[in-house]
């Protein structure tokens, strides 16, 4: 690892404009690894193929070129060579183990738009040897059922939103689940497991902008992954202090250095996605991490910390917002009305979102935060994938 990371910052020296002045630095010196900045997404867009280009390094020819901003916003642009990206289906294709030659998979990533997802998991399933179903995410949800119901693929690769999209109960030929991007909440776990899928995996740990990361064995649970550490080295930062965290069980911010991305190279990039290290149960011997969240999911209230993963997960089956007053310390839970389902008084909530999280039972109980509860006949619409207000 050590080796390939030299490599690289000996072609990054010569060949690219950003790092060569960083790197130049310790020149007559021992790199020290922990002086080297953060490369945050607001740096990529400025230098990158959306700005000034001096991160794109020169003397290599342009591959692809991939948006990596969603359909709102400024986009960002990111190009591989097609060694590059090669290799990025072949790390993903190790994501899949499990996919058998004899599986339908139908592929359920986002197509278009310059997205990479989709192409790179066709790529990476024609390696499995399988069948591939190439339907994409943005078909008509319509056109996506009726596909497959006609060919019931045994296997279907996306994200979590899509997938529970056109997934119905009768579909019972569908038994094994890929997932990406984000992640299943408990409720449609069950859902998935009353309709006779219980291989649900993940299909990876991918940052856009830093391509494949980590993998799930088979012996893992939903939220863990393997490093690839032939390609990743991995560190987990301080949200607030920025240092990086050897313990165990620590929360804080993925920080990753891409170590085959000679052309927009990524070093020491800052993912905004939470984990901490973890000692799995598996025998694969490899640094492991338990993904959190998204620093956007990521909720502080009164020094205390938990997660809105934590607070859908206690009340299920309901659906939930939560609003944050952080002047306040006031968290309002906001609870879809469901006329199938008994109300839920408040002391029980209460004592659901105390068994949910430590820290939140330590906020509520030394009366620190305050939990309010709303009935709502809608839940408030976000354009996040969490529905997190802060007010
Ligand atoms: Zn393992």
């Amino acid at each position: 690892m050590q080796e390939k990371l030299y490599k690289l910052i000996d072609f990054l020296r010569e060949n690219n404009e950003y790092y060569s002045k960083i790197f130049d630095k310790f020149r007559n010196r021992d790199l020290n690894w922990q002086e080297i900045p953060f490369l945050t997404r607001d740096q990529i867009y400025k230098y990158g193929l959306s700005g000034d280009k001096k991160l794109l390094s020169k003397n290599l020819k342009i591959g692809y070129i991939f948006s990596t901003g969603g359909t709102t916003g400024k986009p960002k642009y990111i190009a591989y060579t097609f060694e590059e990206f090669d290799l990025v289906c072949f790390y993903l294709a190790h994501c899949y183990e499990g996919i058998e030659p004899s599986d339908i998979v139908a592929n359920l990533f986002m197509v278009g738009n310059m997205w990479a997802s989709f192409i790179s998991v066709n790529k990476a399933l024609e390696k499995k040897r399988c069948t591939i179903l190439p339907i994409a995410g943005n078909t008509e949800y319509t056109l996506i059922k009726s596909y497959i119901q006609y060919f019931k693929p045994n296997c279907i690769v996306g994200l979590p939103t899509q997938i529970m999209q056109v997934l119905s109960i009768d579909m019972n030929f569908v038994k094994k689940i890929y997932y990406g991007g984000e992640k299943f909440l408990e409720s449609q776990i069950n859902f998935l497991k009353n309709m006779g899928c219980d291989f649900i995996r993940s299909g990876g740990y991918a940052s856009v902008d830093a391509d494949i990361i980590a993998y799930q064995c088979k012996d893992l649970y939903y939220d863990q992954h393997h490093i690839f550490v032939d390609h990743q080295i991995v560190e987990i930062i301080d949200i607030n202090t920025e240092q990086v965290i050897f313990e165990y069980e620590k929360v804080g911010e993925i920080v990753v250095t891409n170590l085959d991305r000679y052309l927009c190279p990524v070093i020491r990039y800052r993912t905004g996605d939470l984990a901490r290290w973890i000692k799995p149960k598996c025998n694969c011997n490899l640094p492991t991490i338990e993904l959190i969240g998204r620093y956007d999911d990521w909720i502080r209230l009164a020094s205390y910390d938990f997660y809105y993963k934590d607070l859908a997960d206690a009340l299920y089956p309901y659906s939930v917002s939560l609003k944050v007053n952080r002047s306040q310390n006031v968290l309002t839970v906001l609870i879809k009305k469901d006329k199938s389902l008994k109300k839920l008084d408040e002391e029980e909530i209460l004592e659901r979102l105390k068994n949910s999280n430590w820290q939140l039972k330590e906020g509520i109980e030394n009366n620190l935060i305050t939990v309010r509860v709303e009935y709502v006949e809608e839940l408030p619409k976000t354009n996040k994938r969490v529905n997190v207000i802060y007010e």
